[in-house]
């Protein structure tokens, strides 16, 4: 069967028959990986491993640094004004459900500044960004970089005067190369095209991690103790990591991002150019904004789209409906979902229309 969950999500089959295979002893420790000190030799080499393969992959500048931290990345929310704010003062874009509660969460300790938003036609754009006003007292310009449940992706980022950019890109990281040096701060929660859910990966530039953060911020939500401790300040989500770590390689072996954008692009035009000639189904999205990782879709009768998403599971095709705040149906393909995959769901997908004209 073909898994396109939002999240958690497919996972490369490769990476999950080593950890099969690694399940009960890893590496003549005689030990699981579940089972070993997260201050042992082995687990330093695993999470070492781990943050210098995802350095590689994404170029990441020495002057950042890499966190593997825990609290989904809705914890992200509250740890970026936490942290980052000195004004008390965020730009926000508000580009659906994340942004919003992104924006919600800024709210309980500053001043938040909605200074784009594409709320106005159901989130199925992305705010145009040329003339976009910074504002002068702003402590950072938020985005979420890949919209999850309404399927649009930044392709041009917000200019933001020189203020630091902070991006979740949860369901986007690692889908192609991105410049590191344009954000100050990256997080993604691992769930989607990273690892198993647990892990929540930070990226941030050295001159943000500071010791004055806003007052009684708990010492576990301050990037300052997990960078000092090197993301063992307390007990990691050590065996998430490793699998992160070996999905981080599976993609080195796939050819890097640059291959993964290749096949991402290729997957996602299946999809999308058979949505513009069907006759049945829809997408939802402005062409330009469109997500390589999730696409929504619609067909605009609620019985209609109960009978695909069923048949569909009939045919091994799961998790295809949308999210439950808008309906119809969504498939997530991120790294790990096969060429194959979207080959069978387009293939289903015809089918249908032909069978419900
Ligand atoms: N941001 C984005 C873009 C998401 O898709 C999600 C949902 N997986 C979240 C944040 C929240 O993630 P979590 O459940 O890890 O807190």
């Amino acid at each position: 069967m073909y898994n396109f969950s939002a999240g958690p999500a497919v996972l490369p089959e490769e990476v999950l028959k080593e950890a099969a295979e690694e399940m009960l002893e890893y590496k003549s420790t005689g030990m699981s990986v579940m089972e070993m000190s997260h201050r042992s030799q082995a687990f330093a080499e695993i999470i070492g491993e781990a943050e210098q393969t995802l350095r590689n992959l994404m170029s990441i500048p020495d002057n950042y640094k890499v966190l593997f931290l825990q609290g989904g990345a809705s914890q992200q929310f509250a740890m970026v004004p936490m942290n980052l704010m000195k004004n008390r003062v965020a730009d926000h874009i508000n580009t659906g459900q994340w942004a919003k509660k992104a924006i919600a969460e800024g709210k309980l300790f500053g001043r938040v500044n909605v200074i784009a938003t594409s709320e106005d036609k159901t989130f199925s754009y992305i705010p145009e960004m040329k003339g976009l006003k910074v504002s002068e007292d702003a402590d950072y310009v938020y985005i979420c970089h890949n919209n999850t449940i309404y399927g649009t992706k930044f392709n041009e980022l917000p200019q933001t005067d020189g203020k630091t950019l902070v991006a979740d890109m949860s369901s986007d990281i690692l889908s192609e190369p991105v410049d590191v040096r344009q954000y100050g701060l990256i997080f993604a929660g691992a769930q989607k095209n990273i690892g198993p859910a647990g892990v929540v990966v930070v990226i941030i530039r050295e001159d943000l991690i500071r010791d004055e953060v806003l007052p009684g911020t708990p010492t576990m939500l301050k990037y300052k103790i997990h960078a000092d401790n090197k993301s063992l300040y307390n007990t990691p989500p050590a065996y998430g990591i490793y699998i992160c770590g070996k999905v981080f390689k599976w993609v080195e072996n796939m050819g890097g991002l640059t291959a993964m954008q290749r096949r991402n692009e290729e997957k996602a035009a299946l999809l999308y150019d058979y949505l513009d000639g069907s006759t049945l189904f829809k997408g939802t999205v402005v062409k330009k904004d469109r997500s390589l990782m999730n696409v929504p879709f619609v067909i605009g009768s609620a019985e209609l789209e109960a009978k695909f998403v069923k048949e569909a599971k009939a045919a091994g095709l799961e998790n295809l409906k949308g999210h439950r705040t808008v309906g119809g149906m969504r498939a997530s393909i991120y790294n790990a979902m096969p060429v194959e995959g979207v080959k069978a769901l387009v293939e289903f997908m015809r089918k249908f229309e032909e069978e419900n004209p």
